[in-house]
């Protein structure tokens, strides 16, 4: 759908320059999505692999984050085993709703309510990053956070349109459950992409 060099605004890579490669297509559906535009994966032209490849090692920044859209719908085998030939480490952000493919050297699971992430990626999980929309949602992080990996790093993160509102309750949740980390969509506030 796109690709672009930016610095990574959220979760345990923040502030890390990174090459984004966004895919189209998703079927997940929340409500609150920022990227409705990448649901429709007709919408957005079919791109050589190879080329984007190409594209990423121009950059200073040798690392990538494989983004969407939901990223699993697709086998990302042969994309992140070109990227890590290149010396390129390789990050990705998903649902989780499909089985894991690809080479990761970091794997975002940000689990959504309207599908429940696949058994086969829980254990990859380097951070479990949770969107956090109402007060409901903290039992259901917790829900989350028992099923990944004792070493998996766990972040909640406001809603960006009902974030004033929400942040002070992700605050407090913090400082009583310490295990979680709060997460910020920086690239929001530094209005870049
Ligand atoms: Fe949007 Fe991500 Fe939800 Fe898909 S999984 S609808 S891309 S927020």
């Amino acid at each position: 759908m796109e690709h672009f060099y930016t610095i990574q605004g959220e979760g345990y890579h923040t502030g890390k320059a990174a090459y984004f490669i966004r895919l189209g297509g998703c079927d997940i559906g929340c409500h609150w999505c920022d990227v409705k535009e990448s649901w429709d994966a007709t919408l957005h032209p079919l791109t050589d692999t190879d080329w984007i490849v190409q594209q990423a090692v121009k950059y200073p920044g040798k690392a990538v984050v494989v983004t969407g859209g939901e990223p699993l719908l697709y086998n990302l085998d042969y994309l992140t085993g070109e990227l890590q030939k290149r010396g390129i480490q390789t990050f990705i952000e998903t649902s989780g709703a499909y089985p894991l493919s690809g080479l990761w050297d970091w794997v975002c699971l940000s689990p959504k309510k309207f599908k429940a992430p696949h058994p086969n990626v829980l254990p990859h999980a380097g951070e479990l990053k949770v969107i956090i929309f109402n007060k409901s949602d903290f039992a259901w992080a917790e829900e989350h956070a028992a099923n990944v990996t004792a070493g998996t790093r766990l972040y909640l993160q406001p809603e960006w349109s009902k974030a004033s509102q929400i942040m002070p309750l992700i605050v407090e949740y913090v400082k009583e459950n310490p295990k979680w980390n709060v997460s910020l969509q920086t690239h929001k506030y530094l209005n870049i992409p």
